[in-house]
């Protein structure tokens, strides 16, 4: 495996070996979980030399660890950047990231329709520091120009966003960046770099929430972001060692265990995510459904032209609003009410009560959050199962 070609190798046997292969100390075929926080020196003079760089070497798992490496390291192959860095949250990586390009009195500009925690993040907490977030419509270019200015330091945008699966223009919003020497940064949480990989398409750092599809069994929450080596380094050495928002040896090895299978998982989840949203385009008792791979969605040639693929989430509205949204939820039989995403179980949520409740009501209207929407993260199990499921929910539905 030492001898694999990374710059060669397909996707899927990334998945699979991305991660540095069988463990050289032991010859382990899984990487090990190096469960320790500390890492002891040979002599004063190596743990001096490691303090200053001058030798490579292990010293406290806040700042470093074997397993958080070969994550690291496999993530930084699959977004085709020059290296990772493993957070203990999808927040705890977008925070860090905010809080390493802007100042007090600096400003970014951002899409509007976000992750809940991202938006409370950007327009409650981040303002507390004299950081302002603005937040625009990002698939409308001159909105974007307009709102930048020379106290700007990133666009910030979500694509797919969630949850309305709107797509902004990677490339073109990487253009305007670097006319403003500013830095593009992408959630790439929904598409996973297996449909989307936002580096090639010129942006600058490429954000997780490694929580969903990427762990995509439901079991650990975490987060990755992925760029140029001189910036992770200065992510590493100044962000996440002050702020401490690392995670832990076991969900790194969780996570590198999850990817081993990311290729297949996102072709099913793909698979089924087309079928059900087919089923739910035609049902009298829906109103629109949203999925970036219909030719009825907004963006769809965009989304053809950066994504190879359209994910698993789809959001729809139904017919008679927020009680008819509530009976469904209430009715489902194999989809789990449950917020989070990118799971092998099928989940179904209500954004405006529920992941998106960071939202005022005026905010919620404008971003097309409305009270009838419904997101489903399409799951693994067979999909003859999930429509009938959905069918018997849709048939409760009196309206
Ligand atoms: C879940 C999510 C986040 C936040 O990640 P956590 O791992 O829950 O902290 C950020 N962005 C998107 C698109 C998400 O779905």
């Amino acid at each position: 495996m030492a001898h694999l070609n990374f710059k060669k190798a397909h996707f899927a046997t990334l998945c699979v070996h991305g991660s540095g292969g069988v463990d050289e100390a032991t010859g382990a075929l899984s990487i090990p979980i190096y469960q320790s926080s500390t890492f002891a020196f040979k002599n004063a003079k190596h743990g001096a030399d490691i303090f200053s760089g001058e030798q490579e070497g292990y010293v406290y798992t806040r700042i470093g660890n074997p397993t958080q490496a070969a994550l690291e390291k496999e993530m930084a192959f699959l977004e085709g950047g020059e290296a990772a860095l493993a957070f203990g949250s999808g927040m705890a990586a977008i925070s860090s990231v905010i809080l390493s390009l802007c100042q007090s009195g600096d400003n970014f500009v951002s899409s509007d329709t976000l992750y809940g925690g991202t938006h409370s993040l950007f327009v409650d907490t981040l303002p507390r520091l004299a950081i302002e977030g603005r937040e625009v419509n990002t698939t409308n270019l001159e909105t974007i120009e307009a709102a930048i200015d020379d106290k700007t330091r990133l666009l910030y945008i979500e694509s797919p966003a969630n949850p309305t699966l709107i797509v902004s223009d990677i490339r073109a919003c990487a253009k305007i960046a670097q006319k403003h020497h500013i830095p593009l940064v992408v959630d790439n949480t929904f598409s996973t770099p297996f449909f989307q990989r936002p580096l090639e398409l010129g942006a600058d750092i490429v954000i997780h929430s490694a929580t969903k599809y990427i762990g995509g069994h439901g079991d650990t929450v975490a987060g990755v972001v992925i760029g140029k080596q001189e910036y992770i380094n200065n992510l590493r050495g100044n962000f996440l060692r002050d702020l401490g928002g690392i995670i832990s040896p076991l969900n790194a090895w969780l996570l590198v265990r999850g990817l081993k299978t990311l290729a297949v998982r996102m072709e099913r989840h793909q698979q089924n995510a087309i079928k059900v949203a087919k089923f739910l385009q035609f049902h009298p008792k829906v109103e629109q459904v949203w999925y970036p791979g219909l030719a009825t969605h907004p963006q769809h040639e965009i989304a053809k032209q950066q994504m190879s693929g359209f994910g698993g989430m789809v959001s729809f509205e139904i017919k008679g609003g927020r009680k008819a949204g509530e009976k469904l939820m209430n009715s489902v039989k194999i989809f789990t009410l449950a917020v989070s995403l990118g799971d092998v179980d099928s989940l179904i949520e209500h954004p405006a009560s529920m992941t998106h409740s960071t939202y005022s009501e005026e905010a919620l209207k404008e971003v097309g959050i409305s009270q009838g929407l419904v997101r489903l993260s399409v799951g693994l199990e067979d999909v003859h199962d999930l429509i009938d499921d959905l069918s018997q929910a849709l048939r409760k539905i009196n309206i």
